[in-house]
């Protein structure tokens, strides 16, 4: 007979037995397919290593400048951070705030959190207050877009190229390696095995009162409740709406607290600034031969046109058919789960799994702004500043994603349940 711990599946929420992994391996949910868990020899180590050079190459990426621009000898450069000043001096604050929050404060937060963690138990000593630094983790991670952003630079230096010549600087090449190793060192990070080192785990693991009462098939039906950013499995108590988790400190719910209401809150609010997005400009270039307003479209007609052809594609698929097929994806998986239907459980699990993936590349538009604004600024000769649409834009993205984080996928599972008795 399987002995392994109790865990429960944060997809779907059916209750399983572990089986240990000892070599490289990923653990699946057999009932639909998420990833539970994924073993790696030395993950730890591995991703202390991955993080380290991520801190050095995130240093050296903002102190030197991506791209540079000569223009009748003169060569105007700019930095991450510079980008981000150019477009908040010219009223554009809010995606100034979003470009730095996804391109430097999350992914910050993200190496030093992992740093933070794992250097005191390389040392054989335990992080000081490791609860509160693990949730700082679990919450930067998918806000961090750093692979965006080298997309975004890409298109920005094909765009340039029309304009003048386009000297790539220092920090391109490195956005790209840190890109590399923040995915690495993210893929190689185990919090089941941090929370083993820790040793936090023996107080929290499920006691025998509470295998015993996991007689149902799910955690819930089970009157045991899944921790959301650290996995631990918890006996529900009597008041389940103060209940914190024992081992990271997160809040404790049997399923996200009015999961339908807040998706369909965020849905209806990205779906109405959709249209400025699509219908405003985006982009204002003013030069000697007059001014340009460019729409999302038009951006990519633009592209298409110059001969750009497969950055056209990549453009027109992040900024406009992702945004939209998201906003219909999580539509139909609200409306789907709200009639309680039983049908296609499976896939409509993994329409959620692509939702929460891509949703991010819808970013790419904003960093070629934010990149284009920051360098097209010759007074006389031509000038390109962020159009409202670029707001209604940042918008609709940050919504969208707020929308998937709100849905519950273990409420598609909840109809099957309840079906079976
Ligand atoms: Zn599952
Ligand atoms: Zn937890």
């Amino acid at each position: 007979m399987n002995t392994g711990r109790l865990i429960a599946c944060h997809e779907c929420d059916l209750l399983q037995r572990e089986a240990p992994l000892t070599g490289e391996g990923v653990l699946r949910c057999c009932r639909c397919g998420a990833e539970l868990y994924r073993h790696h020899p030395d993950s730890l180590d591995r991703a202390l290593a991955y993080t380290l050079t991520c801190i050095v190459l995130f240093v050296i990426g903002n102190a030197y400048p991506i791209v540079g621009l000569s223009v009748n000898g003169d060569l105007v450069q700019t930095t991450l951070l510079g980008a981000v000043r150019a477009l908040y001096t010219d009223g554009m604050w809010p995606i100034a705030g979003l470009v730095f929050v996804t391109t430097f404060l999350m992914p910050l937060m993200q190496m030093s959190a992992i740093a933070y963690l794992l250097v005191p138990l390389r040392l054989r000593r335990l992080p000081y207050r490791a609860d509160i630094v693990f949730r700082m983790l679990h919450l930067a991670r998918p806000w961090g877009m750093t692979e965006v952003l080298i997309l975004g630079m890409l298109v920005a230096l094909v765009k340039l190229a029309h304009i003048a010549s386009v000297v790539p600087g220092v920090a391109l090449w490195t956005f790209a390696a840190l890109m590399l190793l923040l995915a690495a060192a993210s893929a190689a990070f185990d919090p089941h095995e941090l929370w083993q080192r820790i040793g936090g785990h023996s107080r929290s693991a499920p006691g025998p009162e509470e295998l015993a009462a996991a007689s149902a098939r799910t955690a819930m039906a089970s009157g045991l409740m899944t921790c959301h950013s650290c996995g631990l499995l918890t006996k529900t108590g009597p008041h389940v709406h103060e209940a914190s988790c024992p081992r990271c400190g997160a809040h404790l719910h049997e399923r996200k607290p009015a999961s339908f209401a807040r998706t369909w809150a965020f849905l209806i609010a990205a779906m109405v600034l959709y249209i400025p997005a699509n219908m405003l400009p985006v982009m204002n270039t003013s030069s000697l031969f007059g001014s340009e307003k460019d729409t999302i479209l038009s951006g990519v007609v633009y592209l298409w046109t110059s001969g750009s052809w497969p950055l056209a594609i990549i453009v027109f698929i992040a900024s406009i058919a992702v945004p939209m097929l998201k906003i219909l994806a999580i539509m139909f998986l609200v409306i789907s789960t709200q009639r309680r239907s039983v049908a296609l459980l499976q896939q409509r699990t993994r329409i959620y799994r692509v939702v929460e993936l891509v949703g991010r590349w819808s970013m790419l538009d904003i960093y070629v702004i934010t990149i284009l604004v920051a360098l097209v600024q010759f007074n006389a000769l031509a000038t390109i500043q962020a159009g409202p649409a670029a707001v209604a834009f940042g918008a609709v993205v940050v919504l969208t994603m707020f929308a998937a984080m709100s849905f519950d996928p273990r409420l598609i599972w909840d109809a099957n349940e309840s079906n079976h008795g």
